[in-house]
């Protein structure tokens, strides 16, 4: 002890300060300011927000913070003239209607601002007459329906359960198959497992309904460039959205359709866990009785703002680590996206005292709150859209936590192939919150409850909707992460978390069933924390292009499983594509080796090598965005990664072949072949180009 007293003091680590000093309690004071009143986008609640959120990271002694509003075309209920479901006589006689408000259980959820149940951008309008259950509305859903029962769906009303795809896309199959209008529940055999429901427990109560939206990503005006003042905009009749009404339920309400409704029992698989016999329609068992869908919804331009801040870098100030979360709820939005903020303030703090004792990263971190993303993405893309050039030059990586936790068990990350090595050792620097655990780090503690057997803890390569990192890695070609601490999958097979985008995701929720004591919300500061810090701090960045190559090379095997009798039939020949894959592997491999041995035998003083290695390792993941889009899709332009068509939620690898392959075999379109075969020569082209960026001499 005698010994390192004499010893000059040495600063910690920055990584140690990070861990050291995120605290607990200042992300519970921030959730408990934020979830006080509901924050949707484009109200007061939503306004006063941004202040908030302003006046606190600028407190906190970051360089700059700027507030980015556009005027954006908002969809919102009728207060006055709430959006109902209705069953009738067919004289007209009133038997049952839906809530026109989701009632409040507790005082928290107890406030006059909550917004009435409606799915943003649903068009407004009566759908009346014979009612058609629709399972999840997926396109199997449907086409059984028509195809197997031979029920025409036109100018029916049907209702689905939610749950396995995204919402909008239930829609869309609806309006596809000409039905006049849809209405949505939350079946308890999706969202209530257990036996007792909030507040005393998190499973959804009977009154409970999700709101969500049904339209597209981005302003609707201003598709593929921002919403500036000097914008050009689409005039709101020519807007190609949603053009059916729709509208969410709660499984109260629903099973007084439900119970009465005549046709064929539902199949097997198709039965939910309400206590009524579950039939198919068309109409109900009392043939006098009829279902009125009316949807009051009014589309407004309304600003929309984010609040984007900024610590500028040291040595490369023109380099960005982007940190990213949504500021907007449905509702009070504890869980969605509050969780998030709340940490992410928390951030901005810790990096502010950091900067005050002169600790400052190499590279420019970016902090962003979206407005909006409710709504679609709108402020994230918007804001993209604005500074496209920028960021298709600069941008090292996003990094996306919308919610920070919606269960304490495991920790979920979709991740691009090139950003799994830096998750990687991020958790690996981070404790394990369940301390009573034998796994120390956060690392291990994925790899014991995630459900595989790999060497490795799983990670998704699913970036294509669903929150804000979509426009950056779908358009901007930026590396991403999307990531959020979960419940086990393996125990409970839902969608979401029970109460999403319901009036009770209260911080009362939060407190008591998803995250007591806030030690999973404090490790994802940290590990937001620790992964931006290193990659903003990093000589030569961690990523691999190696796993871009081995994924590739998995995918085109599946496609060959799935495909290749077929395609041998209609003479599409795949063997250039496997051989840029096999280009690539080589190339990937020659260029690792290549950063291992200069690393070895250089100085890490080197900075124009580093900055010629870093900018490869950057531009690798642009290489794989065609300005084109995909087919039918231009908003879409990664040729590896895309939302599927069917479910946006979820993702297709090499999307332009397995959508054309989808079409051709669901909609028989055989003229598609030619489309196929122009897809895979594109992929081809993609796939060399990447691994030419590799190339000393490309
Ligand atoms: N996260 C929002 C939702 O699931 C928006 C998703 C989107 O528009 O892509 O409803
Ligand atoms: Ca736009
Ligand atoms: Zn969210
Ligand atoms: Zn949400």
């Amino acid at each position: 002890a005698q010994e390192t007293a004499t010893k000059p003091p040495r600063s910690p680590h920055p990584i140690d300060t990070i861990l050291s000093s995120i605290n607990k309690d200042n992300i519970k004071q921030n959730l408990w300011k934020y979830t006080s009143r509901p924050r949707m986008s484009g109200t007061p609640g939503g306004y006063e927000l941004v202040q908030i959120l302003q006046e606190a990271w600028r407190s906190s002694g970051i360089d700059e913070v700027r507030v980015t509003p556009y005027d954006v075309l908002m969809s919102y209920p009728n207060r006055t003239n709430p959006n109902r479901v209705q069953l009738l006589t067919s004289s007209g006689q009133l038997i049952f209607q839906s809530a026109l408000f989701e009632p409040a259980l507790d005082s928290l959820s107890n406030n006059s601002e909550i917004i009435p149940p409606f799915n943003a951008y649903a068009a407004a309008g009566i759908s009346e007459g014979d009612l058609v259950y629709v399972n999840y509305g997926r396109i199997e859903d449907f086409l059984y329906l028509t195809q197997n029962m031979s029920i025409d769906l036109k100018g029916k009303t049907l209702i689905a359960r939610y749950g396995k795809i995204f919402r909008g896309d239930k829609v869309k199959n609806a309006q596809r198959f000409n039905a006049s209008g849809i209405i949505m529940y939350t079946d308890p055999s999706d969202f209530n497992r257990g036996n007792s429901t909030y507040p005393d427990s998190w499973w959804m109560p009977p009154s409970g309904l999700q709101r969500g939206t049904v339209g597209g990503d981005g302003d609707p005006l201003t598709p593929l460039y921002p919403a500036t003042d000097y914008a050009y905009r689409v005039k709101e009749s020519d807007v190609s959205g949603i053009k059916i009404p729709a509208q969410p339920i709660s499984y109260g309400d629903a099973q007084h359709f439900l119970s009465e409704m005549g046709g064929e029992e539902a199949p097997l698989e198709w039965r939910g866990a309400l206590p009524i016999t579950y039939r198919i329609g068309p109409g109900f068992r009392n043939s006098s009785l009829k279902i009125r869908l009316e949807v009051n919804n009014f589309e407004e331009k309304r600003t929309v703002e984010n609040v984007i801040g900024y610590i500028k870098g040291k040595t490369e100030p023109d380099r960005y680590i982007l940190l990213g979360n949504h500021h907007d709820a449905w509702v009070f939005g504890a869980i969605d996206p509050l969780s998030g903020t709340a940490v992410l303030t928390e951030l901005i703090r810790v990096f502010g005292e950091m900067l005050k004792s002169g600790t400052r990263p190499d590279r420019t971190i970016v902090f962003c709150a979206w407005g909006a993303e409710e709504h679609g993405l709108i402020g994230s893309t918007e804001w993209v859209e604005e500074y496209m050039k920028v960021l298709y030059e600069r941008a090292v990586a996003y990094l996306n936590v919308d919610y920070a936790v919606d269960y304490n068990y495991v920790l979920f990350a979709g991740t691009s192939p090139l950003l799994q090595d830096s998750l990687y050792q991020a958790t690996k620097l981070v404790p394990n919150p369940d301390t009573s655990s034998s796994d120390k780090t956060l690392y291990d503690a994925w790899k014991t409850r995630d459900n595989s057997n790999d060497l490795e803890p799983s990670v998704y390569y699913s970036l294509g909707s669903g929150s804000d990192m979509a426009t950056f890695y779908q358009r901007a070609g930026v590396p991403s992460i999307d990531m959020w601490f979960t419940y086990d999958e393996n125990k409970w097979d839902i969608l979401s978390y029970p109460v999403y985008h319901s009036a009770y995701e209260t911080v009362y929720l939060y407190e008591n069933f998803i995250d007591p004591g806030y030690s999973y919300t404090a490790t994802m500061a940290k590990l937001w924390g620790v992964l931006a810090w290193n990659i903003a701090n990093e000589k030569v960045l961690k990523f691999d292009v190696r796993r871009y190559a081995t994924a590739i090379n998995k995918f085109i095997g599946n496609l060959k499983t799935e495909f290749g009798a077929k395609w041998t039939k209609q003479n599409v020949n795949i063997g250039a594509l496997e051989s840029a894959a096999q280009n690539l592997t080589t190339e990937a491999e020659n260029f690792h080796q290549k950063v291992q041995s200069l690393q070895a035998t250089s100085s890490a003083a080197n900075v124009l090598q580093n900055r010629m290695i870093n900018d490869k390792l950057i531009q690798f993941e642009r290489a794989f965005i065609d300005c084109e889009g995909l087919p039918g899709r231009p908003m879409y332009k990664h040729v590896m990664f895309a939302p599927s068509v069917y479910d946006s939620y979820s993702d297709n690898s090499f999307p332009g072949i397995v959508d054309t392959m989808n079409e051709i075999e669901n909609q028989n379109a055989t003229a598609k072949w030619e489309v196929l075969k122009q897809q895979v020569s594109i992929a081809t082209f993609i796939i060399q180009s990447a691994a030419n960026t590799l190339k000393e001499v490309g």
